[in-house]
């Protein structure tokens, strides 16, 4: 279809990333960021620049926002949305909010949107922002289903759009659980470098070949639906990599880490997964096996 009327709201680089993208892709973008320089590049590539955010607002039907937490949502958009003297700002307007925070952020900006007569959809970005607008590019979305089909076409432009489900507070959700296998992998990388450098060895005699133990994960794991199915059931079958063999490794770690005078939390947190698990009577099952612990905590 032709390409529609977007606003985008919040021009770190992720937002003028975004913008950027829905330029070249021939949309009408009209752009509004608290400190206002931020905007330069983008009215310079034909973009324009709302002099408040009521205005922003009202300029389409769309309204990206892309901000540090959802707390700037309601510090840009509160005053203006519950301003008597402009009522409806945000009626019949849909908010995009690309914006990182809790799932439970999520549902109660969907329910403040409600209040307001404007439709909210949850986005959740999974590429850095030199990436938005090219290949590869994807964004999980939650939020009512109607809503998210009519937007779609302009969203895909900043990415493919993954949706989940109306729950907005599933897109949330599933980038922090990514976020979660990223930012742990990436902790426990540095980590083995700073044990290995403690040791006068180069890291880069070491960080090629712990790369590729990152790839042998899904090697060993296949596409994960078997796993998916296996934690659901709770069976833990196989005996090559039980929770004892691995828990011994793990308290190997730990006291490596120690004496190297490196962190020691990280692996502590792995090792007393194995402790809890072996506790609780899974020694001789799989690996797999500390998920019992992990999901049951406290
Ligand atoms: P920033 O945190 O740098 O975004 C800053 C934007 O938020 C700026 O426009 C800033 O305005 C605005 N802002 C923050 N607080 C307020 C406030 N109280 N009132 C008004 N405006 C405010 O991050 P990015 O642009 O990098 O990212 C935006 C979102 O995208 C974040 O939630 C981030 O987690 C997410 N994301 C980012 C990725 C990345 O690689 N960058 C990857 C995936 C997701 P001002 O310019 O005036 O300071």
């Amino acid at each position: 279809g032709t390409p529609t009327a977007v606003t985008v709201i919040g021009l770190g680089p992720m937002g003028r990333a975004m913008a950027g993208a829905l330029l070249r892709a021939g949309h009408a973008v009209t752009v509004w960021n608290r400190t206002p320089g931020r905007a330069d590049d983008l009215v310079a590539a034909g973009a324009r620049r709302a002099p408040s955010p009521a205005d922003a607002v009202a300029a389409s039907g769309l309204t990206i926002l892309s901000l540090t937490d959802y707390q700037a949502m309601y510090d840009i958009l509160g005053p203006v949305a519950d301003d008597r003297r402009r009522p409806g700002v945000l009626a019949g307007r849909t908010l995009a909010n690309l914006s990182s925070d809790t799932p439970d952020a999520s549902r109660e900006a969907a329910a403040w949107a409600a209040d307001r007569g404007a439709s909210f959809l949850t986005g959740g970005v999974m590429v850095p922002a030199p990436a938005i607008g090219h290949p590869g590019s994807y964004v999980f979305y939650s939020g009512p289903e109607d809503v998210f089909e009519v937007h779609e076409p302009a969203l895909s432009v900043v990415g493919q759009p993954k949706y989940l489900g109306a729950d907005p507070g599933l897109a949330q959700l599933f980038y922090q659980a990514h976020l979660d296998v990223f930012l742990t992998a990436l902790s426990s990388l540095l980590h083995a470098t700073a044990l290995v450098t403690a040791a006068g060895v180069p890291a880069a005699d070491f960080l090629p070949g712990a790369l590729a133990t990152l790839t042998d994960i899904p090697e060993m794991i296949g596409d994960g639906s078997q796993l998916a199915r296996q934690l659901e059931a709770g069976e833990h079958p196989g005996d090559l990599s039980t929770t004892l063999m691995m828990g011994a490794t793990a308290d190997h770690i730990v006291r490596t880490s120690a004496r190297a005078g490196v962190d020691v939390r990280l692996p502590e947190a792995v090792r007393s997964h194995y402790e809890r698990a072996i506790a609780a009577g899974h020694g001789t099952r799989n690996w797999t096996a500390l998920y019992e612990v992990i999901r049951a905590d406290g």
